[in-house]
């Protein structure tokens, strides 16, 4: 029997059925975690749904307090957490330990926050006042890349919101949510936060559920079209946080040594699987060759291994089809264009993957076009900025992007003309909870973090009184 257990109505339960995690750097079965039922899934639902009016009739101080103690619990528990995380994701342990203490200052951010009644107009005539009222039960879907920071973007907005929630984490990072809730149970009001994990099998009858007022989702841009679909019917709120295929433009102004290493940080943190990673690089053709040979120096450098051993830069793919589709796309790639760094896949157990630089590859290529969501950079040259703009527009996607020159208004005039949804100026996946996340075209609909983020999890509702009384 496992000793996860999930968390339904403020109590720990076993799952119905069972289901292997492992750990991608080994391969190896870590441990067996509950597999929730669709009855479990319906019974979350409903505590979630009968710990709402209560819940929703706190006040915005008291919900605070709550999402401020979860917030304690995880920094108390960092270092065991961080360790969990490694061990189901594959991430190096520093990068874990910011996570986890990242997921702390997040929580602690919405705390910050307010949905004040906004007076629209306070006349003779009339008074007009536009609340935001909480939504009810929220369906909260997390992917594997972060399965901790990610569900900071949801759980706290939509508790202070006044919102109960049902969480569900990816079947493949289940671990890092089961502890977290078994941590919290006591903090938290039976009901208002319950934590479910699946096999891939429960997230579609979540979408569909009748009592779910509102899918918040991060995950692939394939899966956020289901959710869409399966929301139409009962017209569900949504929030899709999709994929991305970020270019980043460096114009011919920068000094390569400088922004080679901030350019493959970009491009390799996390093994690549960010949804703001760099996915394609467009260097003026002046700083070209400098810039590729830096960053397949940067790269040779990398140590990969176990993200608990010391030393290691870079962990394993967090699972197995990521890990033969990113070692499809490089086999592409080399046909392409030219590999200048790695390529190779270490002569190892887990889900390694060398950080990989192509240069010279055509536009035309799957690592160009998809996301290769992977350690795989391709790198294009161009001589005309619109033109390199006009190629960095031409994606289905718009999540991130960035522009790179010592000149910023000239930076600025290009990060203008780019359709994304956060454009970022010297640097590339700087996400702050204080500022508004969201994508263009198919990255996504709707907005996560600041102010905005909170408003999400709302239903405006506008009270217009006439100063007149009925009688
Ligand atoms: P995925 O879409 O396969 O899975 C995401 C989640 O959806 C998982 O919890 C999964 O169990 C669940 N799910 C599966 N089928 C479902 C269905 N029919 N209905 C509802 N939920 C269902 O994505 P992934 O492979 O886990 O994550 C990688 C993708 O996520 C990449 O494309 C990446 O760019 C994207 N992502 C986006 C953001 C963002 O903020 N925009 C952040 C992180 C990752």
């Amino acid at each position: 029997m496992s000793k996860y257990k999930l968390l339904i109505n403020g109590e720990l339960v076993a799952g119905d059925k069972a289901m292997d995690v492992v750990n991608p750097a080994t391969e190896e079965v870590l441990t067996e975690c509950p597999w929730a039922s669709e009855d479990q899934l319906n019974q979350a639902v409903a505590a979630a749904k009968a710990a709402f009016p209560a819940w929703s009739a706190t006040s915005i101080d008291e919900r605070k307090k709550v999402v401020g103690a979860i917030a304690d619990t995880i920094e108390a528990n960092a270092q065991e957490i961080a360790q969990l995380l490694v061990q189901e994701q594959g991430k190096p342990l520093q990068e874990a330990i910011g996570e986890t203490y990242g997921t702390v200052a997040f929580f602690r951010y919405f705390m910050s926050l307010d949905l004040p009644v906004k007076v629209i107009e306070d006349s003779e005539r009339r008074r007009v006042e536009a609340h935001h009222k909480p939504l009810g039960v929220i369906g909260a879907i997390v992917p594997w890349n972060f399965p901790l920071i990610l569900m900071s973007f949801k759980i706290p907005p939509a508790l202070i919101a006044g919102n109960t929630i049902v969480l569900k984490p990816a079947p493949t990072t289940p671990l890092t949510s089961l502890r977290i809730a078994e941590l919290v149970k006591d903090v938290v009001p039976a009901g208002v936060l319950n934590v479910i994990t699946d096999k891939n099998d429960l997230g579609a009858p979540m979408t569909a559920h009748p009592d779910v007022r509102k899918i918040s989702f991060t995950g692939s841009t394939a899966t956020g079209a289901k959710v869409m679909a399966g929301a139409a019917g009962l017209l569900k709120r949504i929030t899709l946080e999709l994929g991305g295929n970020d270019a980043g433009i460096v114009l011919d102004d920068v000094d390569p040594k400088k922004v080679a290493p901030q350019l493959y940080d970009s491009a390799f943190r996390n093994s690549g699987q960010i949804c703001i990673a760099m996915k394609r690089l467009y260097v003026h053709e002046k700083v070209y060759d400098e810039i590729c040979e830096e960053l397949s120096r940067i790269a040779d450098e990398a140590i990969i291994g176990d993200g608990l051993e010391q030393g290691t830069t870079m962990g394993p793919l967090q699972n197995k089809m990521q890990f033969d589709k990113v070692k499809e796309l490089i086999e592409e790639a080399r046909d392409k264009g030219k590999v200048i760094a790695g390529g190779e896949v270490p002569d190892q157990k887990g889900y390694f993957i060398r950080p990989t630089v192509v240069r010279d590859i055509g536009d035309d290529a799957r690592l160009v076009k998809e996301e290769q969501f992977g350690p795989v950079l391709p790198v294009l040259s161009f001589s005309d900025e619109d033109d390199a703009v006009t190629r960095a527009n031409d994606s289905p996607w718009g999540l991130g992007g960035s522009v790179w020159a010592s000149d910023l208004d000239r930076a600025h005039s290009v990060a203008d003309k780019m359709d994304a949804g956060t454009i970022w100026i010297n640097q590339h996946a700087a996400l702050d909870p204080s500022l508004p996340f969201g994508g263009s075209k198919s990255s996504g609909l709707g907005t996560e973090l600041g102010q905005e983020g909170l408003e999400e999890f709302t239903q405006l509702k506008v009270i217009n009184m006439k100063k007149e009384t009925a009688a």
